[in-house]
């Protein structure tokens, strides 16, 4: 059967993916305390200061969508099957400048064409939800506020 294509879960990554098994939206953060700034996607060295110490920080869950596209065929058969979906890129409210690509769906278990593209709208605001899709990974998703 066809399916859905799967992140690639490396080191730097992985408690990203633990985190969000947990229901929990957590960013890499530089524990210099010096620095603190967070970042994304997840990699050892903080670019601002070099420091190679870092956390993970809880985030809100809260975002606004900052780009969108809705796909259509020619796709992969498995994305053909659901579209037309959307594709967003997701602005956090704790931290602007990080930015998530995900769908936004009408609930963690609803498929990637559970919402009507139309209802899209740059600065709508939305939430994370979590969706289990194989016994080792949940991806992070995002459902309207409203
Ligand atoms: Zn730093």
């Amino acid at each position: 059967m066809d399916s859905l294509l799967l992140p690639v879960v490396d080191e730097d990554g992985a408690p990203f993916w633990e985190y969000a098994a947990r229901s929990e939206l957590r960013v890499q953060a530089c524990a210099s305390p010096d620095c603190g700034r967070l970042r994304f996607p997840p990699r050892p060295c903080c670019p601002h200061c070099r420091s190679f110490e870092s956390e993970w920080r809880a985030m809100s869950g809260r975002g606004r969508i900052w780009s969108y596209v809705v796909p259509h065929p020619p796709l992969l058969p498995a994305y053909a099957a659901q579209a037309p979906y959307n594709a967003v890129v997701v602005e956090l409210t704790d931290a602007p400048h990080i930015r998530l690509v995900g769908n936004v769906v009408s609930g963690p278990d609803a498929p990637l064409n559970s919402v009507d593209p139309a209802r899209l709208r740059i600065g709508a605001p939305v939430k994370a939800v979590f969706a289990p899709v194989s016994p080792e990974l949940t991806m992070v998703r995002w459902q309207l506020e409203r």
